[in-house]
Formats: structure tokens, sequence, C-alpha cells
């Protein structure tokens, strides 16, 4: 199982990562939007790190509102309300629980994509965070349904986002500020996919 200490390790290992990777989410941004995707995220989860560690929660759904409210709040551009919306949908999903095991996170990050489409209606090969996330949770169930463990269930749920995002270079984009470029979007990969496959490789480090 995956416990609030280990949400709350997922989230300050996805906060490194974006934080590390800041200028390299920018770059993926500039190129095809506004090149603020680096700045959004870090500012985003650093933010959220603040307010869970100044108020720390004892259930799922307590802790993932906060994430939640925090990076709609913080973060201006697109990628604040989707991922607010995600983390949100998670911890209501997830409920008042201080753990989840394998079954009911991949309920909770799937509820989670499903708040993401509702917000942003992406569908398959948009190229957006989609094609990062919505691989992730099918490699997750169908490992979950062959008996897979917590860890290796995130395992698989890391290398499908990974894949997802790779994929996404040669889309031409169909929502958000890359698609203003219309064929011009391919050849890049999205950013939004690349901070997503860096949350799931958090997951997966946090629960290996
Ligand atoms: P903005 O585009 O407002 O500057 P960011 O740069 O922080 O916001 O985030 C851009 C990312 O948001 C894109 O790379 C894409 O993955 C994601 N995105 C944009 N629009 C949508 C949407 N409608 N649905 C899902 N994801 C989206
Ligand atoms: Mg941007
Ligand atoms: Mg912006």
């Amino acid at each position: 199982t995956i416990t609030i200490e280990g949400f709350t390790a997922w989230l300050a290992a996805f906060r490194d990562r974006v934080t590390e990777h800041r200028s390299y989410l920018t770059e993926l941004d500039s190129a095809i939007g506004d090149a603020d995707h680096g700045a959004n995220m870090a500012r985003g989860m650093a933010a959220v790190m603040e307010k869970v560690g100044a108020s720390p929660a004892t259930t799922a759904d307590e802790l993932f509102k906060t994430v939640g409210m925090t990076l709609v709040t913080s973060v201006g551009g697109a990628s604040g309300p989707l991922y607010g919306t995600l983390f949100l949908r998670l911890g209501m999903t997830a409920g008042a629980v201080a753990e989840c095991d394998a079954a009911a996170l991949s309920s909770a990050l799937r509820a989670g994509l499903d708040g993401v489409v509702a917000r942003g209606k992406a569908e398959a090969g948009d190229k957006t965070m989609f094609d990062a996330m919505a691989p992730a949770l099918d490699a997750m169930d169908a490992a979950i349904a062959s008996g897979a463990s917590l860890a290796e269930a995130t395992a698989a749920a890391r290398d499908a986002a990974a894949a997802g995002r790779d994929a996404t270079e040669p889309l031409v984009a169909r929502k958000g500020r890359a698609s203003y470029l219309g064929e011009r979007s391919a050849g890049h990969l999205d950013p939004g996919a690349t901070s997503t496959a860096l949350l799931f490789d958090a997951l997966a480090e946090v629960t290996a």
C-alpha cells in the first residue's frame, strides 16, 4: 500500500523532478508554447509542498484537496487547472483513507484522468498530458489485473508514461497553445506529457 507519508513523498519527488528539469520543460514549451511550463510546474509544486508542510493531512482526500486547490490557484497556465483537477478528483475518489492499495490508487488516478478530460476535452493523440497519463493508467490496470504488486504496477505505469511522452513528438497538437501552430507543432515533445512522465517516475520511485 501507499500511505499518506508515501503520497507526500510522491509529491516531494515530483516537486524535485519538475524543479530539476525546469529549464528542460520550459525549453520544450518554448518550441510549441509560451515557454513557461517549467516555471509553472516548479512554482506550483513548491507552493504545494509549502502548504502540505504547513498543515499535514491525515487522509488522502484532505491531502489531495490541498494539492489540487494550491495548483489551481498558484499556476496561471493550462497545466494548473488540469493538474489541479487531477489531484482533486484523485483525492475525492481515494476518500478519507490513510492508505491505498494498488487497485484503489489506480482507480483514484483514473478518476483524476477523467477529471482532466472533463476539463480539457483532450483525446488520445491530441499531443497533451493525456497521451502520457492514459497509457500509464492502462498499463497500471493491466499489471494489477495480472497480479502485479504496487511496485510492479507503478513501474509499468512509469514505462508506459515515458513511451507515451516519446510518442507525442511527431504529433500535431489539437489542444492547448501548441494547437495554434498547426503542423509546425510536429517534431517536438509535448511539455505536459513530459511533466506527466515525471509524475509517474516519481510514483514508481516512492513505491519501489
Ligand atoms: P499554458 O499552455 O497555458 O502556458 P503550460 O505551459 O503550463 O500552460 O502547460 C501546457 C501543457 O498543458 C501542454 O503541453 C499540454 O500537455 C497541456 N494541455 C494544454 N491544453 C490541454 C487540454 N485541453 N487537455 C489536456 N492537456 C492540455
Ligand atoms: Mg506554457
Ligand atoms: Mg502560459
